[in-house]
């Protein structure tokens, strides 16, 4: 018997299993895919390979300090890799930006870019991000969440509240700090990093541009997927059992707190702890039977979900004269986008900002070929009252549609097509639960987003959540910080005999 079940093996799930089995627990992972990893997944046709979620690793100290933790180095496992220019970005007045990776040298590309002054704002910007990431760094995001007493007792007094400020957004910030309209434009995209609209995103998430260029922006050779599949290996090597193709249908709970969880096939596996890496609408609204689930199912149904994204990965002939491993192209009207996306109506975006990925990486596409990820935001799949993503013809139109605005933009390859692949939010809804597709579960929008985001320790005593629908939220950073809450309140095992309390860390409960 295991004393610690995982529901979900995406990487908030494998982070907190490896913390907990190199604890001294005996752990199960139950992934009802094939193969574990979740979003962080991979696809290969013809000596093409693409990671089809995320393409972009920030922060890749989190990762290094839970293989440490674990007693590993990640560096000896995978070749993190920084990329330089972080990112090319194209305005729609033909402006063009490469964003270096050294924070030293923004300034300077920003003056040539959008001309004198503008380094010099986005840098006084980035200070005060500086000083919200002192705030909120440690304090918030790696410690557990639950309520607005938690957030209170975070603050150390009140500037610091009216530093945070959760009542402006980022769009107010950026008007008021920076008069370019390219630059508010640059700043308004982090929004979309936690899935969200920079006109109700609190103004506090200015730390992720901060973050990005203080802790740079890499890639991992051979794909992001690479650090998965490292991370899959640790847990073997820590003796944890993986079960993929197993869905997990209930959570079975009694008096005293959860007792285990139940199987498509009818098999039961008894636990007295639960960690729940699969979306919190998913746990909370379909695998328990519970009272005590009622108040975090009333809080998801207050947030608004984070957006979708419309995926197309190009095989393509030939190689680009001057690559960029990210490009991001803007439309001439962002707010159309978010009205688009977030607005009564939702709807594909017509005229969307598109990101792409190209990684300039050997074992990811023949040497005549590119391999590239084109990602658009998208409105959520909601047959009921939204986008039918599964609506005849309508993916291979809108793909269509994100080929010609790449056209429209300077990057044809119409001609270099070998083939494409279309992923809607649809098939990610339908490969890894994710609702609707959201890529990060909850949006941030609203003053109170970070609150109503499910905490880690649930109402159901020995029931935990780790993963991007919980605290601190989605993306592979703040996942794993996740996972580390969660193993921190869960502490390791107990050895048989020990003194109620004496926790030893390293031996297994057996
Ligand atoms: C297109 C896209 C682009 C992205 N780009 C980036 C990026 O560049 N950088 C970045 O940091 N992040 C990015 N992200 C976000 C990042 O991928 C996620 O935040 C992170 O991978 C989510 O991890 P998770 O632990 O929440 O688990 P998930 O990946 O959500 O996995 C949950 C797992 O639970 C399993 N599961 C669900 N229900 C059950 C059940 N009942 N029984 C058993 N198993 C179940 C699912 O199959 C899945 O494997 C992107 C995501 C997408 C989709």
């Amino acid at each position: 018997m295991s004393d610690v079940v995982v529901v979900g093996g995406g990487m908030g799930g494998l982070a907190a299993a490896a913390r907990l089995a190199a604890g001294g627990h005996t752990v199960t992972v139950l992934e009802r895919a094939s193969r574990c990893g979740g979003k962080l997944g991979t696809f290969s046709r013809d000596g093409f390979t693409f990671d089809t979620g995320p393409s972009l690793l920030t922060l890749p100290g989190v990762y290094r300090e839970l293989f440490a933790a674990t007693g590993a180095d990640l560096d000896e496992v995978v070749d993190i890799v920084p990329v330089d220019p972080a990112c090319r970005y194209r305005f729609a007045d033909g402006t063009e930006l490469a964003m270096p990776h050294d924070r030293a040298d923004v300034p300077g590309a920003l003056d040539d870019a959008l001309g004198p002054g503008a380094g010099t704002e986005w840098t006084r910007l980035m200070g005060e991000a500086e000083h919200l990431w002192e705030l909120v760094g440690e304090q918030v995001l790696r410690r557990p969440l639950h309520g607005t007493r938690d957030l209170l007792r975070h603050a150390t007094g009140v500037r610091d509240l009216l530093a945070i400020a959760p009542w402006r957004t980022l769009r107010a910030l950026g008007r008021r700090r920076l008069r370019d309209p390219r630059a508010r434009m640059l700043l308004d995209r982090y929004a979309t990093y936690t899935g969200s609209d920079p006109r109700r995103l609190p103004a506090v998430m200015a730390v992720v541009p901060y973050v990005e260029q203080e802790f740079g922006c890499w890639h991992v050779r051979g794909g992001l997927r690479a650090l998965g599949d490292a991370l899959v290996d640790r847990l073997v090597e820590l003796g944890v059992e993986i079960r993929t193709g197993a869905e997990v249908t209930a959570i079975e709970t009694g008096p005293e707190g959860v007792c285990g969880v139940r199987l498509a096939d009818g098999e039961r596996l008894m636990a007295g702890t639960v960690v729940c890496n699969a979306d919190a609408t998913h746990l909370y609204g379909d695998l328990l039977d519970d009272p005590r689930a009622r108040s975090p199912r009333r809080a998801l149904r207050r947030v608004q979900p984070s957006l979708a994204g419309f995926v197309l990965l190009l095989a393509l002939r030939g190689t680009t004269s001057s690559p960029g491993h990210h490009r991001v192209l803007f439309p001439a009207d962002y707010d159309a986008e978010f009205d688009a996306l977030f607005g009564k109506n939702p709807r594909p975006v017509p005229d969307p900002t598109v990101y792409i990925c190209a990684p300039d990486d050997p074992g990811l596409c023949p040497p005549d070929g590119e391999s590239w990820f084109v990602l658009v935001n998208a409105p959520r799949h909601d047959p009921e009252s939204g986008v039918d993503w599964t609506t005849p013809g309508l993916a291979e139109d809108y793909a269509d549609r994100v080929i010609d605005v790449l056209a429209e933009r300077g990057l044809d390859v119409r001609d270099r097509l070998l083939w494409r692949e279309v992923r809607t939010p649809a098939s990610l809804e339908d490969e890894v639960g994710a609702p609707g597709g959201s890529i990060y579960g909850s949006s941030s929008n609203g003053a109170r987003a970070a609150l109503l985001r499910p905490a880690n320790l649930s109402p159901i005593p020995g029931l935990y959540l780790a993963g991007g629908s919980a605290h601190p939220g989605g993306g592979l950073p703040l996942v794993a910080m996740s996972a580390a809450i969660v193993a921190d309140l869960i502490g390791p095992a107990i050895r048989e005999g020990a003194r109620h309390g004496d926790r030893q860390v390293g031996q297994a409960d057996d």
